[in-house]
């Protein structure tokens, strides 16, 4: 099978092929106009996908040198996401199937995070436990099938994505100021400052409260240095990394535990942060568990997951009719 991938759930235009199974092109267009505004603009999202979705077809299909003409089914995220950026996808997606008389395969692009672990070797085996850490989401899922995932744990205020763009704010650094972070804590000391680990039940997590806690204490700081910021931007940059992360990955353990399972993996765009990826491969020695840790580019939006979703669901003959329309929140 042949099948064509659409993913416009925020800011990144994205078309995939998948071949019998194997991704055969990827090809994403970033949309920098955001930089500018410290996030992302939902009406300038939605209007460059438009600019950008023809163009990233056409070079998806030279890319995997096939003709459209060769395609046995359209796949396209129908949320959750930007309801206009999903609007330009599942339009396109929509008018491309019924132009070309091939059936049309809606993803949940929270599936597609975890199921880019089915992209490459080595692939998970069923259960297995993942953390989905990305700019408006943090769960953990126990993954018993393809489409068969529940969610154990999730945050009850801001995203892990969310608290590393957050703090990235207060530090000046421009959007999306997770990467950046990332870059800095590599140069600093994680124990230099502590900040508090939210005292939160069960498998769930709170980044809202950590997010003020490095505020206030900046702001603190500022009083006697002005120049805090700059003179240990390194140091402060490792230490929030480290706390995000200790946090994330101490209620791995925890669901871990309860579940009984060592198959773990991460996904979502937070899942290429170093500091994580690390701290997960470090784990997998101490606990003997077994770590799925994905390629850079299948951390944050790509279409090849949701090629890769689409292929699974393809095989079962999952197919939505042309009433389908895109739900900006969708049940997962
Ligand atoms: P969702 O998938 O929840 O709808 P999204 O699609 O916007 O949200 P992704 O594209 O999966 O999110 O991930 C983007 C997030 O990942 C941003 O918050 C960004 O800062 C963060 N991120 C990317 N790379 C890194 C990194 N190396 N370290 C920390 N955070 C990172
Ligand atoms: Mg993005
Ligand atoms: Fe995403």
């Amino acid at each position: 099978s042949v099948i064509l991938a659409i993913e416009s759930s925020c800011d990144e235009t994205s078309v995939a092929i998948c071949n019998n199974g194997k991704i055969t092109a990827n090809v994403i267009a970033n949309q920098t106009i955001h930089e500018n505004y410290g996030g992302v603009i939902p009406e300038l999202a939605s209007r460059v996908h438009q600019q950008n979705i023809v163009p990233v077809i056409q070079q998806a299909l030279i890319d995997a040198k096939v003709n459209k003409k060769e395609l046995d089914a359209v796949a396209f995220t129908r949320g959750p996401g930007l309801l206009g950026s999903l609007l330009v996808g599942v339009s396109f997606a929509k008018s491309f199937a019924l132009a070309l008389d091939l059936p049309l395969i809606s993803v949940n692009h929270m599936h597609a995070h975890i199921l880019a672990h089915f992209i490459d070797d080595p692939k998970p085996s069923f259960p297995f436990l993942c953390l989905t850490v990305s700019g408006g989401h943090t769960q953990i899922v126990l993954v018993k099938d393809y489409f068969d995932m529940e969610i154990v744990g999730e945050t009850l205020d801001d995203a892990a994505g969310e608290a590393f763009d957050k703090t990235a704010k207060i530090l000046n650094l421009p959007y999306p100021g997770g990467p950046l972070i990332d870059k800095h804590a590599k140069l600093g000391n994680p124990l230099a400052f502590k900040f508090g680990e939210p005292q939160i039940k069960d498998l769930n997590y709170s980044f809202s409260g950590l997010k003020t806690s490095i505020l206030y204490f900046i702001r603190k700081q500022e009083l006697e240095n002005p120049d805090f910021i700059i003179e240990n931007l390194d140091d402060i940059c490792a230490s929030v990394q480290h706390s995000i992360v200790y946090i994330l990955l101490n209620k791995v353990k925890k669901a871990a535990k309860q579940y009984g399972i060592k198959d773990i993996a991460i996904a979502g765009g937070v899942s290429a942060n170093s500091g994580l990826r690390a701290e997960l491969t470090r784990l997998a020695e101490e606990l003997d568990w077994k770590v799925y840790i994905p390629a850079f580019e299948y951390c944050t939006d790509n279409a090849a997951m949701i090629a890769i979703a689409g292929y699974h669901k393809y095989l079962k003959k999952d197919f939505v009719g042309q009433d389908v329309s895109p739900m900006s929140r969708m049940e997962f």
